[in-house]
């Protein structure tokens, strides 16, 4: 049997950071994962580049790029360790990096810079990883917990638990995390998937099964008076429903069962546009339409209704007016999503309540939560790793302190 300062579970984005931070500090860190290779999440994030932060996060008001049940929880954790912190570390590693839309911060080259920035941490600050190792059973004598691994026993008076969410089972996500919660009688906020695509079916869904690959920008709402979302980001058709930013965003707010709304022309008027077109040309509806948005889109919406096959100057007035609404509010209920096969982070987990926003331990002392396993999820553009980072950063500095 072995015995550690600290043991993470998880070697992913908030577990390899915390055991730097840890391991620098002066702890003995013994980081464990599953999975024969470290941080797969971040190999695949940012289609291979991770958008590992954002510049345009504000840690005095959390809740505008956090939900969970709590939303301003996380606000101690990434007041402490801020997207500058993080630039600063990437920059003495010598990570090249650049911006891209609304403050997402990315690698030149590939996300490997950043596990390799993580590992070499891990490496000043001697931690001890091993992989593949599974952890069979964790039970708490005396105030230590002890762990039956695939390496054999160890034991440790800190256990934290960096075993992310539930997407992409594939490459190693699990719900060992939310298991362990539930077996020391922490609160766990039920699960499901985020940043994910919807999915449509049946006779409304027909007129637009055609458009996979299509792509454009939109304003896209949902919820109702002080639950209501919106996001202006590109909307992007696919095989089975929608996905792009825009539907990936409002899908972590979206409650299965109600509707999302759809502005596609948000920047025009398209009524006074239209009328304005009758005027002075004679083109078929879907040919002028065509001048605002992608012409299959035209076609597809125009073929809904006979009036709107015309040419311009015989479409009644009434009929463009019900096209250019029908347009800028879009209604559709999704049948469902595309589930954890495709989802880029989970929603809920363990519940905010049972935690210390300022350690990230749990009620059940010396057992600490962090990364996506906690009940806070970000909006896309790089707002989950950054959680990762501060989660890990803020719980790191709690265990130094216990020592
Ligand atoms: C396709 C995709 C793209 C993404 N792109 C971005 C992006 O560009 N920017 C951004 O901010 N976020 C992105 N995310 C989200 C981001 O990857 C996660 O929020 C982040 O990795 C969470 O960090 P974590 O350490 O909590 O969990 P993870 O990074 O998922 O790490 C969890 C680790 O725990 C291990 N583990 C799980 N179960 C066990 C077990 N039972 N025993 C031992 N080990 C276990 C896993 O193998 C894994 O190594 C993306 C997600 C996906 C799926």
């Amino acid at each position: 049997m072995t015995e550690w300062d600290v043991v993470i579970v998880g070697a992913g984005a908030a577990g390899l950071f915390c055991a730097g931070v840890a391991g620098q500090r002066g702890l003995r860190v013994l980081l464990l994962d599953h999975s024969p290779k470290v941080a797969e999440k971040i190999r695949i994030s940012g289609g291979g580049r991770c958008n590992f932060t954002n510049r345009l996060l504000d840690p005095a008001a959390p809740q505008t790029h956090f939900l969970g049940q709590n939303p301003h929880f996380c606000r101690s954790a990434l007041s402490r360790y801020t997207p500058q912190d993080f630039v600063a570390l990437v920059q003495a590693h010598g990570v090249a990096f650049h911006e891209k839309h609304k403050g997402q911060l990315f690698c030149d080259t590939s996300s490997e810079a950043i596990i390799q920035m993580l590992l070499a941490e891990c490496g000043a600050g001697g931690v001890t990883r091993w992989q593949p190792c599974a952890v069979d059973t964790v039970v708490q004598e005396a105030g230590v917990y002890v762990l039956q691994t695939t390496q054999g026993s160890v034991r440790t008076p800190q256990l934290v638990v960096a075993t992310g969410g539930l997407p992409i089972p594939q490459i190693g996500a699990s719900d060992w995390g939310l298991r362990l919660a539930e077996q020391f009688g922490l609160r766990v906020v039920t699960p499901r998937p985020g940043l994910v695509p919807l999915t449509f079916s049946g006779s409304d869904w027909a007129p637009y099964a055609e458009l996979a690959g299509l792509a454009l920008p939109v304003r896209v709402t949902t919820g109702e008076k002080k639950q209501r979302m919106a996001f202006d980001e590109d909307l992007l058709f696919t095989h089975r429903g929608l996905s792009g930013p825009a539907v990936l965003q409002i899908s972590s707010y979206w409650q299965p069962g109600t509707s999302i709304g759809i502005d596609l022309l948000p920047q025009v008027d398209l009524r006074a546009a239209l009328a304005d077109a009758k005027r002075h040309s004679r083109k078929r509806l879907d040919n002028a339409l065509a001048a605002w948005v992608p012409a299959r889109l035209a076609e597809a919406w125009t073929r809904q209704d006979p009036l709107w096959q015309r040419a311009l100057p015989e479409v009644p007035d009434k009929a463009l007016d019900r096209l250019a609404e029908a347009l800028a509010n879009w209604r559709l209920t999704p049948s469902g999503s595309e589930g954890y096969r495709k989802a880029e982070v989970m929603v809920g987990g363990v519940d905010t309540r049972d935690l210390s926003q300022q350690t990230l331990e749990s009620k059940q002392k010396g057992l600490f939560f962090i990364g996506e396993v906690v009940d806070v999820t970000g909006w896309l553009g790089g707002y989950n790793f950054q959680w990762a980072w501060a989660s890990g950063h803020a719980c790191a500095q709690a265990l130094v302190a216990r020592g």
